[in-house]
């Protein structure tokens, strides 16, 4: 009697959430991305970056080149759509993997920065997730947890460039550290800024120069 009613109990909504977060892990972690893939990616990125620099727009090859990336990744990752999902993706991922609820709390905290400022900025935002990562031996290595988003397209590099650090900084604003990866992207980008400035100030001298010589 007590299991036939038990039965007929609708299903809560945190218990469908639950479900449906578990269902998300399961999906990534039995489909993990090689660490070497991530390198190779990384490669790839920076290229399409130079490229969209030393152009100003973005190649409709690399567009496209970076969409099927994004969906590789998506592959091997547990995505949240939004902070909810994700605080119970944490919790679950750490019950499982063996890691500490300060974990989970801290990177919600890193994460939802990250995010904030994303959002105030107009950045496309895709998802809060988790990504599987594999070594060359094909075991579980690493879990990564991530939020993406990203420039709008029609966004200038210098534009783009200039959101990017200040997504890349959030944490800080809320009194988190940054993660090595967040340091290392930061210096990246602060590097790509500086030279977009000194050709700036070149065009700018060039300009002068050119208005001297022809006395307007
Ligand atoms: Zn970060």
């Amino acid at each position: 009697m007590t299991s036939l009613e038990n039965l007929t109990q609708p299903i809560s909504v945190l218990e469908t959430l639950k479900i449906k977060i578990k269902e998300a892990i399961e999906k990534a972690k039995n489909n993990p991305i090689a660490e070497s893939r991530l390198i190779e990616v990384e490669v790839l990125n920076n290229k399409m970056e130079d490229n969209f620099i030393k152009k100003g727009y973005h190649d409709t090859e690399d567009i496209i080149q970076e969409d099927l990336i994004l969906a590789e990744i998506l592959k091997s990752t547990s995505l949240a759509d939004n902070i909810i999902e994700f605080e119970e993706m944490l919790k679950q991922i750490a019950s499982e993997f063996g890691l500490s609820e300060e974990w989970a709390k801290d990177l919600l905290a890193h994460e939802n920065a990250h995010a904030n400022v994303s959002e105030s900025l107009n950045e496309d935002w895709i998802g809060y997730g988790a990504v599987f990562i594999k070594d060359e031996q094909g075991a579980l290595s690493n879990i990564q947890p991530i939020h993406f988003s990203r420039p709008k397209m029609n966004w200038g590099p210098k534009e783009s460039i200039i959101k990017k650090i200040e997504v890349l900084s959030a944490p800080r604003l809320y009194g988190n550290e940054l993660s090595e990866g967040d340091e290392s992207d930061l210096k990246i980008n602060n590097e790509r800024l500086e030279k977009i400035r000194l050709n700036e100030e070149k065009d700018k001298i060039h300009i002068a120069e050119l208005r001297g010589r022809l006395g307007i």
